[in-house]
């Protein structure tokens, strides 16, 4: 891989978070139940993200890593109808070429797997592995040949907090995934993946002063909201997501805000639509997201809002 794709992986791959997130939303789209983050140094010297999903033939695996791979899509009118996390077929290869990669894999089907290795992009080593029924990617040295982007890396703490937040986001969307985050072997954040959603956001709020949620429909759009109130600030702390998928989306902080009383506080938003409602293709990032009718959207995030607001007892 020229200095080109190097660059172009760059912009997929802006740093550790961005690793972990693809690497997260591979696993989910596998169906895994139970994902395994550890972090090393903040993620500048090694990321490994290990799950019980489906697995990779062994004879994908060279695939996986090469550019615009996909096993999501099959055709064009698919993109119209994006029904998983990950799409473009450039997440891994992008990784590969700014890395030094290492993917384990088994599917449950299958009695032995298979391990790539990559250096910068190149395969370096490929065979057979005994290992167990999942994926397991290890992504070391990140940058080590881009060594401008790699200077640009905040300190370990820092890109830490963001891995942990992004972590932490994951486990609310996915409640029925037990997540386990650890940071130079300390265990910093799990869930058991037994929990409701509401119990999620409790662990991460805490359950003082009590979360309330409050559910409404309007066109194509139904809506989960949960709120904590904060009273002594004005400052809203908003977590958006639709169908599964993490957005910032600042008309929704809007419909909160909308409302006539204070709005202080946490709030989650849960967003089901048809996947055609929403246009997610965007930006490479995938974060902004257009909705077909964000009207009603706006509406049924106002209403729940409202409601929730009406709801407090001094
Ligand atoms: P995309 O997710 O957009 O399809 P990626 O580059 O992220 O592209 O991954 C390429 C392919 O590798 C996926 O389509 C999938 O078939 C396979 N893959 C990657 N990670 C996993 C995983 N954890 N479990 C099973 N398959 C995976
Ligand atoms: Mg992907």
């Amino acid at each position: 891989p020229d200095v080109a794709m190097r660059i172009a992986a760059g912009e997929v791959v802006e740093r550790p978070v961005s690793v972990v997130k693809e690497l997260m939303e591979n696993s989910l789209d596998a169906g895994a139940t139970r994902i395994s983050v550890w972090v090393v140094q903040g993620g500048r010297v090694s990321l490994v993200v290990e799950d019980d999903g489906r697995g990779i033939d062994e004879e994908d695996l060279a695939l996986a890593v090469e550019s615009h791979a996909t096993s999501k899509i099959a055709s064009l009118d698919d993109l119209e109808s994006i029904g998983t996390l990950g799409y473009r077929g450039e997440a891994l290869s992008s990784v590969a070429a700014v890395s030094r990669l290492d993917i384990r894999s088994r599917t449950g089907d299958s009695s032995s797997g298979g391990r790539i290795k990559s250096e910068g992009g190149v395969i370096s080593s490929q065979g057979e592995l005994n290992c167990k029924a999942g994926t397991r990617v290890q992504v070391d040295d990140l940058f080590f040949n881009l060594p401008a982007r790699r200077k640009f890396l905040k300190s370990p703490v820092a890109e830490m907090r963001r891995i942990t937040k992004l972590i932490q986001e994951y486990s609310v969307a996915y409640p029925e995934v037990s997540f386990l985050l650890y940071g130079d072997t300390k265990l910093v954040y799990s869930t058991p993946g037994s929990l409701d959603r509401g119990a999620v956001l409790e662990r991460l709020w805490g359950d003082e002063p009590k979360v309330r949620s409050s559910q409404g429909e309007r066109g194509n759009y139904r809506v989960s909201l949960w709120w904590q109130e904060a009273p002594r600030t004005s400052r809203i702390s908003l977590m958006a997501f639709v169908n599964g998928r993490r957005i910032d989306e600042p008309t929704i902080k809007a419909a909160i805000a909308s409302g006539e009383t204070n709005s202080s506080g946490n709030w989650a938003v849960w967003i089901e639509t048809p996947p055609d409602e929403v246009d997610v293709n965007v930006h490479p990032a995938k974060t902004e997201v257009l909705f077909r009718h964000g009207g009603d959207l706006f509406s049924s995030v106002k209403d729940c809002a409202m409601s929730l607001q009406g709801d407090r007892r001094p």
